[in-house]
């Protein structure tokens, strides 16, 4: 529970801040879910006697991590080895066609869980009548900006539209004490009909929210596009007036020309970076190195269960840095604390939220995970000088299950590695029940549109 003054005393604090400082021997003062103090432990101890003292045994404390593209659902490991615009039409329309409402709730409990237990403490989720998603946020206390998957098309009238959009950001934008964020969202650029593109740019300057979509994943995304539009996938959205809005988050952004890059830059676009599902459905390599060298704010998403299929976020770490480092054919490519803070300050400032979240800092929101550092695979730790490893550490050893404690708004909703907010085994146990009606519902549909994957593929 949140207490009025805790004071979280740590070995190790991994900040975040501008510099990178990783303190020693410290502690966190949190009031009423903010930090109001940073310091040595002894100091902060002495100033502090009423606070409730929270030991750190064998942990570093770090900020909560951000997934800045996710999307939840239940089709974990059911749509598998296809490239992203086939697997779309094979296996991810057709279930979108047939999800009920209480599947799409059920899969956002499962989706926050799996988050928070990892160690994310915000996440971007990308899905369907997301007024249960609301609800399952709330409970579990996870930090969100809920996106609905909108069409506005004739094709794909089966998805959310602008209306249930803008239903879910009068309802819920701002609630719980500012944790639930409702942007607005579109599939994709396909997924809209141009006069749609000037009401999502309306709707986002009305209600001051932001607007995320896809963009550039694929070659075919770019290619059709040019057919289409006689103009790239970045110049289109900015063409259209989507660049425009108070926060633009773009997911994948893989195949991008130099002048794209120029134009994220130049509207001060965030990009959600999913390598694990840029490598699982063979989209390919973002120019990330690239996009950092210009000063683009490029956070990390884990894209969803079907894309990835988990969503730990240090896994999408270790990932960003291996993928980036085999692209560039250099192992010193994409340096591990510029990984550490894509994952956490730089996904923050995607989201235009860096002055709340994304570091341990006086003034900001206590969103901290604690990680045991008594594991093999954290043997050794050097925390200072030369031989310095933590940073590598974070990013090549850690897993997202050696997360012993995540706080969002100084609210403690996971301790010792297991939730306190929900009944995970009941989450799990629904899970598996849902499951097999959704893929047979699927099936069906499948089988009455009498269409063949080839046939889709025109
Ligand atoms: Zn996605």
């Amino acid at each position: 529970m949140c207490m009025n003054s805790s004071l979280y005393i740590a070995d190790t604090l991994v900040t975040m801040n501008p510099g990178n400082d990783v303190l020693c021997d410290s502690a966190v003062l949190v009031e009423r879910g903010v930090i109001v103090d940073i310091g040595p432990r002894d100091v902060l101890v002495g100033r502090n006697p009423h606070a409730e003292v929270v030991q750190l045994e064998n942990c570093l404390l770090m900020p909560g991590l951000i997934n800045t593209h996710c999307h939840s659902g239940l089709l974990r490991g059911t749509a598998e080895g296809l490239p992203v615009w086939d697997w779309l039409q094979q296996y991810i329309d057709p279930m979108h066609r047939v999800l009920l409402p209480e599947e799409a709730a059920l899969a956002s409990r499962l989706c926050y869980a799996e988050a928070l237990l990892s160690g994310t403490t915000t996440i971007v989720d990308m899905w369907r009548y997301m007024h249960g998603s609301a609800i399952a946020a709330k409970e579990l206390g996870i930090r969100s900006m809920l996106v609905p998957y909108v069409a506005e098309h004739p094709d794909h009238d089966y998805f959310e539209t602008l209306y249930t959009n803008e239903a879910l950001i009068k309802e819920w934008h701002g609630e719980a004490q500012g944790r639930i964020n409702v942007w607005v969202g579109l599939e994709h650029l396909f997924y809209a009909e141009p006069n749609a593109l000037t009401r999502i740019s309306d709707l986002c300057r009305d209600y001051q929210v932001g607007f995320h979509t896809h963009s550039n994943e694929s070659r075919f995304d770019v290619e059709t596009t040019l057919k289409r539009y006689s103009a790239r996938p970045i110049e289109v959205l900015e063409q259209k007036g989507l660049l425009a809005a108070p926060n633009t988050l773009l997911a994948h952004c893989v195949w991008l020309d130099d002048l794209e890059i120029e134009i994220l830059r130049n509207h001060n676009v965030g990009v959600a970076h999913n390598p694990i599902s840029n490598m699982k459905l063979a989209s390919g390599a973002a120019r990330v190195t690239d996009m950092l060298a210009k000063n683009i704010s490029v956070g990390l998403g884990t894209d969803g269960e079907k894309e990835n299929n988990n969503l730990d976020m240090f896994e999408e770490m270790k990932s960003a840095s291996l993928l980036a480092k085999l692209n560039a054919e250099d192992a010193a490519a994409l340096d591990a604390w510029d990984v550490c803070r894509m994952a956490t300050i730089n996904g923050a400032r995607a989201l235009g939220i860096d002055d709340e979240v994304g570091s341990l800092e006086v003034g900001k929101k206590a969103d901290m995970i604690a990680i045991r550092t008594n594991t093999p695979r954290m043997t050794p730790l050097i925390r200072s000088g030369k031989y310095l490893n933590l940073h590598h550490n974070l990013v090549h050893a850690v897993q997202g299950g050696d997360v012993a404690m995540t706080i969002v708004d100084g609210h403690v909703l996971v301790a010792d590695g297991k939730l306190q907010t929900a009944n995970l085994g009941e989450i799990i146990e629904e899970a598996c029940r849902a499951i097999q009606p959704l893929l047979e519902r699927r099936d069906r549909w499948i089988e009455r549109s009498g269409l063949s994957i080839n046939e889709l593929d025109q």
